[in-house]
């Protein structure tokens, strides 16, 4: 199967997040995409705000905003139904629960798994494209007229993270207490603990010099 290529806004989403959780409040461009993965980018519309479990994409039309930010459409002009809305919210829980169960070195639960499967059934069919000469074969993504297409791409995206061979470099932010976004370990060591630095990562460094700094003065 081909997936179709992702075009996200990483940096410009990073500096939103960060903007967000310093404390602002949710709006249109507020989305994060770090997971190496837009089905992780997907399960990461929920974020930890201020302390509190955060819903990104609480509309059909915040879940078109998504999709253009995302790059899975040219704008957010996509027609989505409360119910396609419903159905990709659904899925967005059902890619979480086979992520973390994967993580947690489990079985992925069987709910998960059938709407995972219902889902891969709108994987779009593919078709030739011809530019200057080279033939290609892609996927035949048009989100305007076949919005279920949606639910195919996502659900594809998310069977190649956990079934193929990138699947030993999902993780989970080490941060656990105030961050709960998934990603996709693609550092050479396999190494990387943080959603991001600039996020998390920063965040852990400063804590850990604090403490070091006060039991420093505890002992003296
Ligand atoms: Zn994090």
């Amino acid at each position: 199967m081909i997936a179709p290529k992702i075009k996200g806004r990483r940096l410009t989403a990073l500096s939103m997040y960060s903007r967000l959780v310093m404390g602002g409040s949710a709006s249109s461009a507020d989305f994060v995409f770090l997971g190496g993965d837009v089905s992780l980018d997907l399960v990461n519309t929920t974020i930890v705000l201020n302390g509190r479990f955060t819903d990104l994409l609480t509309t059909p039309q915040r879940l078109s905003e998504w999709i253009a930010a995302a790059g899975l459409a040219p704008s957010a002009s996509a027609r989505l139904g409360t119910d396609l809305h419903g159905r990709v919210i659904e899925l967005r829980e059902a890619i979480r629960s086979a992520c973390t169960a994967l993580i947690d070195g489990a079985a992925i639960p069987g709910e998960a798994l059938d709407v995972l499967n219902e889902a891969l059934r709108s994987v779009p069919v593919p078709e030739l494209r011809q530019d200057d000469g080279t033939l290609t074969l892609e996927p035949r993504v048009d989100l305007d007229r076949d919005p279920e297409t949606l639910l195919g791409i996502l659900a594809q995206h998310a069977a190649e993270v956990v079934s193929g061979d990138r699947a030993d470099r999902l993780r989970r932010c080490d941060n656990h207490d105030t961050c709960t976004l998934l990603f996709m370990d693609t550092s050479r060591s396999r190494s990387r603990r943080w959603c991001s630095m600039e996020l998390c990562g920063n965040r852990h460094k400063v804590a850990a010099h604090h403490a070091r700094a006060v039991s420093n003065r505890i002992r003296r």
